[in-house]
């Protein structure tokens, strides 16, 4: 088995971050001219580092599959992002930010990169805030904070409901003045199709012009890959629907490890599936958890008698109400971390308490916020605190102030009012942990290939703490991976400009042509979508929010059965030679069919219970995930081999050295 150790940091955390040997080899300013980077994605984390690579003397080439970098998925992310300011005197730290990453991820994450991610997750706001991101401020003028999941101290700086959109106008408006100076050139509507390797190193992409059909080679020093995260291999889940995992899987392909593939995050709260018409669901946000208390009815006569249309919620009297997570988790209460909330609700709607037609629902409740906010206005009005219509009326603008577009995005979807009637929510699955295996400096294990933002699998363990996202991809693009990228280029200054009429481009570029000819040939019965739409279901049936070894084999098996079932039978119409969504549809699916096998395969592998996986046999009597720290704790880190089921494991052990590896327990 391959080891991994050699590119891990060593020697004492706090000098890891300014002493580390990835600022020995830099690049003076006169040589950054001569040295091409590609950055493939252009939501926060490629954003961000486009803009600064440019800023700092490179010539930049950054390509997205959207026809502008203002549309990633990447404007989706609603509630916040986090960053140990410490501006609420609330005790936050560094350090704090940094254990609670560790513990929120179950020990899984490996320690360095966490430090440096706390370390440097303050200087993303200053940044941001210098950009004119138009972050939340309170009474004073001082930026505001909120709570997120899994910590006890208000760190999560937000711009309403839209913190990532507004993040990511502030990084393309730097992107865009590269732009003007010819510093980056743009490819919009162009998708990376393979990685070009010249002599083991990354030297360039083949990339497709999706409105035109026209494959191009593109040449450069060094690729970077932040092309987001894989939840839509489940089909089903919260991100934008173009979200992929090919840029990720083809240089996979070509020799980067993929790690923890298995790792993903399944939201508590999200708009219930109502249909197999779907193919989307919709996150309400985290920060909701912040006033909405989460409940079932404690009988399950009231149960019944909802769905049933004959007893409304706001009809059930507090003491006939199971505030579930507030009785198993007193401490955290509604503001568990994701992993735990989602199976705490999946666990009552097993047991037959789910609030609507489908029995997968629970409900996220304000009115006992807007109660509490009313009284409070009332109060600083000097108005009558008994006057019930007056205190909901004013509680209700304090939580409008607060939520309001998301209260609007529920009605519209819902058709229900959340201000009068809990919302109704279930998980659903939302972020991957897992992802390209990237060192310290962000390199993945093929030279001058790099992975940043979701695409990789650096900070954030088993499960992901909310609103950490957003740091980890900005902290990525400005600031880690535009540094540590010096040390690889430095050997690169006399290379020169980099050939793409070479028998290495000749070849990729027949790979992708080939391909692209099999699926228009391929004159079969089914969509893609149907393809698409049963892996998704095979994923969330069997590698969902819990998992077992009969289930995951069977998964393992019925995936590789559709993948040869699709190269048979998908139907791709139209032609090569225009904008054919189906045909860049039909290459993605063909990578989510390779990687769902996978992913079952390293849930197979890792028989422990750690954050986001649940194996059912690893579990408390209580029902908690039970790690098995002895046997597991390492990144798993799979190198590709054809078949996915063929991947040969290489670990990269976890030290802590600065933490106690502890039981996670948020009661
Ligand atoms: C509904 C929702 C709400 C969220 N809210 C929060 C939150 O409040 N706080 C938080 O921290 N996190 C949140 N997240 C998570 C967070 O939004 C994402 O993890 C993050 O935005 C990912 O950024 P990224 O730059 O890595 O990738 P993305 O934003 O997904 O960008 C990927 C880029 O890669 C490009 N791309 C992909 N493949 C190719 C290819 N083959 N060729 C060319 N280009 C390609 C795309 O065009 C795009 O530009 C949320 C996620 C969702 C789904």
């Amino acid at each position: 088995m391959a080891s991994l150790d050699s590119k891990i940091p060593k020697g004492p955390l706090s000098n890891k971050w300014t002493n580390h040997k990835s600022h020995i080899n830099l690049v003076s300013p006169a040589n950054k001219r001569l040295i091409d980077i590609i950055v493939v994605g252009t939501g926060l984390a490629g954003a961000s580092a486009s803009a600064t690579l440019a800023e700092l003397g490179y010539n930049v080439k950054s390509f997205c599959f959207q026809d502008s970098p203002r549309r990633a998925h990447s404007i989706a992310a609603q509630g916040g992002i986090n960053a140990a300011k410490n501006y609420q005197g609330d005790g936050d730290s560094t350090y704090r930010l940094f254990y609670d990453t560790i513990k929120g991820g179950d020990y899984r994450s490996r320690e360095a990169n966490v430090h440096r991610l706390a370390e440097v997750s303050t200087n993303i706001i200053d940044q941001c805030v210098a950009q004119g991101v138009p972050f939340a401020r309170d009474y004073g003028g001082l930026l505001d904070n909120r709570s997120f999941g899994g910590v006890l101290v208000s760190r999560t700086f937000y711009a309403k409901g839209q913190t990532g959109q507004q993040l990511l106008l502030g990084a393309y408006s730097a992107m865009n003045r590269q732009i003007g100076r010819g510093k980056i050139k743009m490819y919009n509507r162009h998708e990376m199709m393979d990685l070009v390797l010249v002599d083991g190193k990354a030297r360039g992409i083949i990339a497709r012009n999706l409105v035109t059909g026209k494959v191009e080679r593109h040449g450069a020093h060094a690729v970077v890959v932040a092309s987001g995260g894989y939840g839509n291999v489940f089909f089903l889940s919260t991100n934008a629907m173009g979200s992929n995992v090919s840029a990720g899987w083809k240089i996979h392909q070509k020799g980067a490890h993929f790690a923890n593939p298995c790792f993903t995050q399944i939201h508590p709260t999200c708009i219930p599936v109502s249909g197999d018409h779907q193919s989307k669901l919709t996150l309400m946000s985290e920060s909701l958890r912040n006033d909405g208390r989460i409940w079932v009815p404690k009988n399950i006569d009231d149960v019944k008698a909802i769905r049933d249309g004959k007893l409304s919620p706001t009809q059930l009297k507090e003491e006939d109400r199971d505030y579930y997570l507030e009785r198993r988790y007193p401490a955290f209460g509604n503001l568990v971390p994701r992993d735990v909330a989602s199976r705490a609700a999946k666990e009552r709607c097993d047991a037959g308490y789910g609030v609507n037609a489908t029995g997968e629902a629970v409900y996220l409740d304000f009115a006992a916020a807007i109660i509490r906010y009313g009284k409070e206005q009332a109060h600083v009005k000097g108005l009558d605190e008994n006057d019930a219509v007056l205190v909901k009326k004013l509680g209700q603008g304090v939580v409008r102030s607060k939520y309001g577009n998301l209260f609007q995005m529920y009605e519209k979807i819902v058709d229900q009012n959340p201000y009068e009637t809990p919302m109704m929510i279930y998980p659903a699955v939302h972020y991957t942990m897992g992802g390209v295996w990237v060192d310290y400096n962000l390199m993945t294990s093929i030279p001058g290939c790099y992975a940043i933002g979701e695409a990789n699998f650096s900070d954030h363990g088993a499960n992901r703490l909310g609103a950490s996202a957003l740091m980890q991809g900005l902290a990525d693009g400005y600031f880690v991976l535009p540094y540590t990228i010096g040390d690889y280029l430095a050997d690169d200054i006399r290379t020169g400009s980099i050939a793409t009429h070479t028998p290495e481009f000749d070849a990729a570029e027949k790979a992708v042509v080939d391909k692209i000819n099999l699926f228009l040939n391929s004159k079969g019965e089914h969509s893609v979508d149907y393809y698409h739409k049963k892996l998704g279901k095979i994923m969330w049936d069997k590698c969902g929010m819990s998992r077992n070894a009969e289930g995951l084999k069977e998964a393992m098996a019925d995936i590789k059965a559709l993948r040869e079932d699709f190269y048979k039978n998908v139907n791709v119409p139209g032609t090569d030679s225009e904008f054919n969504e189906q045909l860049a549809k039909a290459g993605r699916v063909a990578d989510f069919l390779e990687l769902g096998e996978l992913f079952a395969k390293d849930a197979l592998d890792r028989t422990e219970s750690c954050g986001g996986h649940f194996r059912e046999e690893s579990q408390t009597p209580e029902g908690e995930a039970m790690r098995d720290d002895e046997n597991f704790t390492f990144v798993s880190a799979w190198e590709y081999k054809g078949e996915p089921a063929d991947a040969v494991l290489c670990k990269e052990e976890l030290k802590y050295e600065e933490i106690e590896v502890k039981t996670r327990s948020y009661k």
